[in-house]
């Protein structure tokens, strides 16, 4: 999986998680909770992952920024 692709999954991932979130809160459904859970770890291991400088290899944080903080290469 390239950057673009792991930055647009990490993204889907985010507001799926802010959606199980919401509506288990307001539902009172534990199931969504645990789905957002869910959806928590496979945020994280996407992440730990291919969040990755493609030059470097080097973890990019949280931020997707145009350079990689690590060793200054443009990022795709
Ligand atoms: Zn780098």
């Amino acid at each position: 999986m390239d950057l673009k692709t792991a930055n647009r999954v990490l993204c889907i991932l985010y507001a799926c998680i802010l959606i199980s979130a919401v509506l288990a809160a307001v539902l009172q459904v534990p199931l969504l909770l645990f789905l957002a859970l869910g959806l928590c770890a496979a945020l994280v291991t996407v992440s730990l992952r291919f969040f990755r400088c493609p030059h470097c290899g080097q973890h990019l944080g949280r931020t997707y920024s145009a350079y990689c903080p690590h060793c200054g290469e443009r990022l795709p």
